[in-house]
């Protein structure tokens, strides 16, 4: 029998060391709106460290994301964090969505390039006069004010990395230009992240790169982001969900316990701190907080 790591351990007396926050999208209809607020409402009782709200493509979102980030602060106390990219706006522009979240009462920014709006796969193309990347922006957001800056990180390299090189000096000045912390995009084989890891310690990066834990809901869906977002599906994951269109409830099943292993096995590896992504659902969530003995308080 395995002995249980000391995060396992401590996780099983309650005493548990780990921190987590949970990202949403800004609703679009108010169907979808009470089906964020019901798993906000859930999710918030676990005191995670934050809740972000993403940033549509092309800044589409922009006074929805405000809203809905100043409304959870409000209404659940939670420190909420605004995603915000760079497409289709211009520097002005951009600056003035940070000042908006300054004047909101917005302290974190999760800071990121965004995809150009054809979509993950086309070529970014900055907009004249707009910041030129992640890193520019949070030096650009450092110089307004005093925000707690995520950026993103890849545990399989950016698509448009020609090289990890090119990968992690990317990540570093990202963070040298103010980021507190790094959040990773959606993996699967653990391996990928521990390689990343060991990368960015090698070149000197000592912020935290927190893992983004997707649970698979719907494999067809996640499948089809993954895929959009340059994160592979290893065919052990394909196989262990082959057949189950038809049969949600051992989809679920099936899910919960892949999404278990996945953070049961980064808890032995040492990690505390994990950013689950949400897709506006509690029910994973909350299960796999119960696994790191998060619970509501
Ligand atoms: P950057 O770090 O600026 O760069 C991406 C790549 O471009 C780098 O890996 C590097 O290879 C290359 N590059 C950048 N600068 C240079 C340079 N000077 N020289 C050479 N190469 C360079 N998208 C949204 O639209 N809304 C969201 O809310 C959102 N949230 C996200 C949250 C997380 C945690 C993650 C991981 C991603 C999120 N994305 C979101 C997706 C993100 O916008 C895309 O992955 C985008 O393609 C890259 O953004 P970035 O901030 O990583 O870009």
């Amino acid at each position: 029998m395995n002995v249980p790591s000391e995060a396992r351990a401590s996780r099983q007396t309650g005493a548990h060391p780990f921190q987590v926050s949970f990202e949403f999208f800004p609703p679009k209809t108010d169907a979808m709106e009470e089906r964020f607020w019901e798993s906000v409402h859930k999710l918030a009782p676990l005191k995670p460290r934050f809740v972000s709200v993403t940033y549509g493509a092309g800044g589409s979102t922009r006074e929805r994301t405000l809203r809905m980030v100043s409304q959870v602060k409000a209404e659940t106390g939670v420190d909420a964090a605004a995603h915000l990219t760079c497409v289709g706006a211009s520097r002005d522009e951009v600056d003035q969505v940070v000042h908006a979240y300054k004047t909101a009462g917005i302290k974190r920014i999760v800071a990121l390039r965004g995809d150009p709006p054809g979509g993950p796969g086309q070529p970014f193309v900055q907009h004249p006069g707009g910041y030129a990347n992640a890193a520019e922006l949070v030096a650009g957001i450092r110089r307004i004010g005093d925000f707690d800056i995520s950026v993103a990180a890849y545990p399989e390299k950016h698509p448009q990395s020609p090289n990890w090189d090119v990968e992690i000096d990317n990540l570093k000045r990202k963070l040298d230009a103010g980021a507190t912390r790094a959040i990773t995009q959606m993996f699967f084989d653990n391996n990928d992240y521990f390689e990343l890891l060991d990368r960015a310690a090698k070149a000197g990066i000592s912020a935290p790169i927190v893992p983004g834990i997707q649970p698979i809901h719907s494999f067809k869906q996640i499948s089809s982001f993954a895929a959009k977002c340059g994160a592979s599906i290893p065919d052990w994951l394909a196989a262990r969900f082959d057949g189950l269109e038809d049969d949600p409830e051992t989809h679920a099943l099936v899910a919960s316990a892949v999404a278990a292993e996945q953070v049961l096995e980064l808890v032995d590896a040492g990690i505390t701190q994990f950013h689950f992504l949400t897709l506006n659902r509690s029910n994973f969530v909350l299960a796999l907080a119960r696994l790191l003995g998060v619970r509501p308080s």
